[in-house]
């Protein structure tokens, strides 16, 4: 449904909405699900060549017992192989949150030319939430940014991962991952 203009409490959505964008969004999303449903912070990425998805990866920490394996280094993994080249130069990276630190510094190391990503993340993120690593002009590649693309399907994804591990972790069940702490939808990767 169309948001009535009249409105003073409705948020307009940007006039160009990039259809591209949101396409491949939709797939970084699937793949978030994905992670979701295997117990991992549900967040997936997507590479895009030349209109072409040449890498598809969801978070994966707890089932690899590795904390540097995000969605988007799973991905970048993927691309560098399907490219034979670690540099990514023309490929565009999808990823549902913007990338932490780490996944920023791996980005800009292989040189990706456009980073979209969805909900933002003012704790943690690397993309100009907290820090703008993927713009650093002291670093010797810079990406363009685009935030906010399906955003709200992307923070609903992690608010229900974290609100049904914290009902779990309430009944006795096992399943704690994610909510040590002070929960925050953006705890985990
Ligand atoms: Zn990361």
């Amino acid at each position: 449904m169309l948001p009535d203009p009249e409105s003073p409490l409705v948020t307009l959505p940007p006039l160009i909405v990039n259809a591209e964008d949101e396409h491949y969004m939709r797939e970084a999303l699937r793949m978030a699900r994905k992670a979701g449903r295997q117990d991992e912070v549900p967040i997936g990425a997507v590479i895009v060549h030349h209109g072409q998805v040449i890498a598809r990866a969801w978070n994966q920490v707890e089932t690899l017992k590795d904390a540097t394996a995000h969605a988007e280094v799973l991905a970048l993994t993927q691309a560098e192989i399907a490219m034979e080249d670690w540099r990514l130069t023309d490929c565009d990276l999808y990823v549902t949150k913007e990338p932490c630190p780490m996944c920023a510094g791996a980005i800009v190391h292989c040189r990706i030319r456009r980073v979209i990503f969805g909900c933002p993340d003012v704790k943690g993120g690397a993309a100009g939430g907290f820090w703008n690593l993927l713009q650093a002009p002291n670093l010797n590649h810079q990406c363009e940014i685009t935030s906010g693309v399906l955003g709200d399907e992307s923070v609903t994804i992690l608010k229900d991962f974290f609100a049904e591990a914290r009902r779990r972790k309430s009944q006795g069940l096992l399943h704690t991952k994610g909510i040590g702490g002070q929960p925050s939808v953006f705890d985990g990767p």
